[in-house]
């Protein structure tokens, strides 16, 4: 029988769908994207767009202290804006995170309409569709930056142990198939020191970037330079990113 899963901790899950975002990513892309983006009729920030994978991490960290220290000045969030990327996109990054609802990557990057691609999942746990989505924006829009991000205490993967660790247990409904898939990351961690929890967000972070590194359609732009993959995690109380895959 299963029966660890709190009735808050199903509700958390329970937010598994809402894939928005692939029709518009079909959208052909639009000329160049504007260096130049307008956050308030009367305010123009201007930054240089990447112009690699490495130029594109250093704007996603740049927006990302300006998150944790309290200045976000929410770049790309203007009708101005919504209108230049209305006809097509060319986002930097792709950002693969937990559905979590306090780890959302546009805020947490201080970034805004067309700069990112965004695929989230329990755990940022894998399978086909999911890697098929990731894959889209490198091989469609030459995007250089894909950034697999966990994040401290997260309920998809202490929901994952208490199943695994229930061993007459099953989660309820297509949440198994979360645990599943979060399951090797558990099994490296549980043989480590330290907190089982964030060990087995580092391992998944781990793991999926390794995985994406060799995978099919994204192996020889990783190898060529251009495509860049790396881990990171959140840390919900102080909102900042740390590398660490
Ligand atoms: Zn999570």
């Amino acid at each position: 029988m299963y029966r660890t899963l709190s009735r808050r901790r199903l509700l958390r899950l329970a937010g598994l769908s809402g894939g928005a975002g692939l029709a518009a990513a079909l959208t052909p892309p639009a000329a160049a994207t504007p260096a130049t983006s307008t956050t308030a009729a009367t305010e123009t920030i201007t930054e240089p767009w990447p112009a690699g994978p490495r130029d594109a991490l250093a704007l996603l960290l740049e927006g990302n202290r300006r998150w944790v220290s309290g200045c976000p000045r929410h770049p790309h969030q203007s009708i101005a804006r919504r209108e230049a990327v209305a006809a097509g996109q060319s986002p930097f990054a792709v950002v693969f995170s937990c559905i979590d609802s306090r780890v959302p990557p546009e805020l947490v990057f201080d970034r805004g309409l067309g700069d990112l691609f965004v695929v989230r999942t329990g755990g940022q746990s894998v399978d086909d569709v999911v890697l098929g989505s990731i894959e889209f924006g490198p091989a469609e829009f030459d995007t250089g930056l894909i950034m697999v991000l966990g994040h401290t205490r997260c309920g998809a993967v202490a929901a994952t142990i208490e199943a695994v660790e229930d061993h007459a247990g099953r989660a309820p409904g297509h949440i198994q198939a979360v645990v599943d898939a979060l399951r090797p990351a558990y099994e490296i961690a549980v043989r480590q020191p330290g907190d089982v929890v964030d060990n087995t967000v580092r391992a998944q972070t781990a793991l999926t970037v390794a995985r994406l590194k060799a995978d099919d359609q994204l192996a020889d732009r990783a190898r060529a330079g251009a495509l860049v993959v790396v881990g990171g995690r959140y840390d919900l109380d102080s909102g900042r990113v740390e590398l660490v895959a």
